[in-house]
């Protein structure tokens, strides 16, 4: 009996000591994934001040690269203006990241104006300690106009279950499914306006991994794409980290789902035969992945020319998003429009007559050997 008594006391000791506010949030706050908050078993609750006079209306929370055992599943964000009295102002329970360094984005049930807030954390198991890569309060709803895309219906097979690659990639990606579904999402936000928007629906993915050279491509055509993704690639992706097999792999996918939803050139044949629509196809998608962050800007290097296809192409689309920032949706958009697509008739659709490709490439090119 006596036993039993002195474990009961220890345990409300270890629960008390872990329910300490912790105030040190920069690793959760570093905008680097790579950085975690490590806090202790049961619940953890973290501090953020909040210096804007405007509700927060959504957070987003990030896994970390550790097991998943170390993600938060039930959570409570709490706020606050004197530091005692706490509104609940969001609750999640049983929540599943749908891979490693993946967001889970909240739409807050309960907005007020509070100076500070509290996200009370807490692992699934109790013998786990919570790991956290980044919390992101935002004043902003981050899923307006997206509350009703339509997601693709996904079909995820590993056809070599046993390569070091189809072994990693599962380490990385808990549930395929959501990973990519999240990531279809995330393509439609950069190349159109809203989920109503006229848009090329992809209904059906079929997505493979397969012990094969290259890296990944896209077959078949929308509404039903296929996706392969070698295991040799992943492989030697993930040599370096976790991390970087993660930022490579949402790259890729990144670039092949904008070919599920991007519309295609008209008038001047087609991917095989016109150089124009190839350039066009392949440089769209390279800018929708440099506009998710997939690419080491550091590579963008002057030279070439808008027609070489891949990033050369892709960077100056992403470029032009610094004079208009929703330059790749109307550049997109022209694809659709015209009845003849070019880049120069297109450039001028986005920026008006007196505006040309060649004064556009110029222009880049300056800023490249400038920066
Ligand atoms: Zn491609």
């Amino acid at each position: 009996m006596k036993k039993l008594f002195i474990l009961a006391c220890a345990f409300s000791f270890l629960a008390c000591e872990a329910q300490s506010v912790s105030s040190d949030i920069s690793a959760v706050t570093d905008n680097d994934l790579t950085t975690y908050y490590t806090g202790g078993t049961g619940k953890n609750q973290l501090l953020f001040a909040h210096t804007s006079n405007t509700p927060v209306l959504s957070y987003k929370i990030y896994s970390s690269g550790e097991n998943p055992t170390h993600d938060p599943t039930n959570w409570v964000l709490k706020g606050s203006n004197d530091g005692k009295t706490w509104t609940i102002v969001d609750e999640r329970r049983d929540q599943q990241f749908c891979s490693r360094f993946q967001e889970i984005l909240n739409i807050i049930d309960n907005p007020g104006t509070y100076k500070q807030y509290i996200l009370e954390a807490e692992t699934k198991s109790q013998n786990d300690n919570l790991i956290i890569a980044e919390v992101v309060l935002s004043d902003k709803n981050l899923l307006a106009n997206w509350e009703n895309f339509k997601y693709p219906k996904v079909q995820f097979e590993s056809l070599n279950p046993d390569t070091e690659g189809s072994k990693v990639y599962h380490q990385l990606v808990q549930d395929p499914d959501e990973y990519i579904k999240y990531h279809a999402r995330k393509v439609a936000e950069i190349l159109y306006y809203t989920a109503n928007d006229p848009m090329t629906d992809v209904e059906n993915i079929e997505y493979t991994l397969e012990d094969k050279d290259g890296v990944s491509a896209k077959g078949g055509s929308s509404p039903n794409i296929h996706i392969f993704y070698s295991t040799r690639h992943i492989e030697k992706s993930a040599k370096e980290s976790l991390f970087k097999l993660d930022f490579e792999t949402r790259g890729v996918l990144y670039h092949e789902l904008t070919h599920g939803y991007q519309y295609e050139p008209k008038g001047i044949g087609n991917y095989g035969n016109n150089k124009t629509f190839w350039a066009c196809i392949e440089g769209i998608a390279d800018a929708v992945r440099a506009e998710a962050g997939y690419f080491d800007m550091s590579t963008r290097k002057p030279g070439g020319n808008w027609m070489d296809g891949y990033r050369t192409t892709g960077f100056f689309i992403q470029w032009l998003t610094t004079k208009d920032p929703d330059a790749i949706r109307k550049f997109h958009k022209t694809v659709k429009d015209l009845d003849v697509w070019g880049f120069d008739k297109a450039i001028k659709a986005v920026f008006g007559q007196e505006a040309s490709i060649d004064g556009m490439w110029n222009e880049y090119q300056e800023f490249l050997t400038k920066q």
